[in-house]
């Protein structure tokens, strides 16, 4: 695999970072995941505004410009022979001489790290087609979880609970109410509505949030952003998740508690339909 590091393309064996990158010491980095589709990038506009703002949002200097990174990330998609998969880009705070909770000089260079991950099946999911189960946790993260960083520890010790638990992923409650998933934004249908959280600090601000919500309202879909709790997701007619990597899955149980009929809701299954043509045609 070809990889891209600080502008130079090398094979992957061949790529390194200082053991003194801020990334690394203190998980002061940034990044994006941006899902490739029939060789195209979906939503990219989305996800280097979204990482100029979380550049923006810890005073780090502004990443390289949009037609920089859309020429690296075509570039990355291309050498590999991606057809369905992703690229991740992280940009770190840079390898300063030392260990310093102070930021360093903010001429410092930072590190930009992409690469690819091919995901054959991406679009035609197995688990699109049988839905995932979720057990709910506590929500241990920091309280800015609206900026992409690298700091996903609880994230995966979240994933492996709901691993040692018999489920596929966890949902995280705070005061009672659900936040998002570990690396998705999640939704459930009540009396034929679809209900997620709003934008705030305490969530991500999804890309694909933001296109599965514009896909709902041209489909004539009701929409609420509102914070729900874990009793009503228990109670929902149907359930389901959004990410760049995942686009739409549907959710069949949290804790145990089976939603519907067990199988992916009629919601969820049009809702991924859409999402998944119009990224194929280009209109996300
Ligand atoms: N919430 C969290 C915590 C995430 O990690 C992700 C995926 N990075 C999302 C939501 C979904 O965001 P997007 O649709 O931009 O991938």
């Amino acid at each position: 695999r070809t990889v891209y590091v600080n502008g130079a393309y090398l094979p992957e064996s061949e790529a390194s970072v200082s053991i003194f990158d801020r990334g690394f010491l203190m998980a002061d980095a940034i990044y994006e995941v941006t899902s490739v589709l029939d060789g195209r990038l979906v939503d990219f506009d989305a996800h280097m505004t979204r990482l100029a703002r979380s550049a923006r949002e810890l005073d780090m200097a502004p990443p390289p410009g949009r037609d920089e990174l859309l020429a690296i990330h075509r570039e990355l998609v291309r050498r590999n022979g991606i057809d369905e998969g992703l690229v991740y880009l992280q940009v770190t705070r840079g390898a300063p001489g030392d260990r310093d909770f102070a930021y360093p000089d903010p001429g410092l260079a930072p590190t930009v790290v992409l690469f690819t991950q091919a995901k054959p099946g991406l679009a035609d999911d197995p688990v699109a087609r049988r839905g995932i189960r979720v057990i709910s946790l506590d929500d241990l993260r920091w309280k800015r979880r609206d900026i992409k960083t690298v700091q996903l520890l609880y994230p995966s010790m979240a994933k492996m609970a709901a691993r040692r638990a018999g489920a596929d992923d966890a949902w995280l409650v705070e005061d009672g109410f659900v936040t998002e998933g570990t690396s998705n934004n999640v939704y459930i249908v009540s009396n034929g509505r679809i209900i997620t959280r709003p934008l705030s600090c305490e969530i991500l601000h999804g890309i694909t949030r933001r296109s599965v919500l514009r896909c709902a309202a041209e489909a004539g879909m009701a929409v609420e952003e509102r914070a729900f709790t874990l009793a009503e997701a228990k109670a929902a007619q149907e359930a389901f998740l959004t990410s760049a990597s995942a686009f739409v899955i549907p959710v069949v149980a949290v804790d145990g508690v089976v939603l519907g009929d067990g199988r992916p809701g009629p919601v969820a299954a049009r809702l991924r339909d859409i999402c998944l043509e119009e990224a194929r045609a280009g209109a996300i």
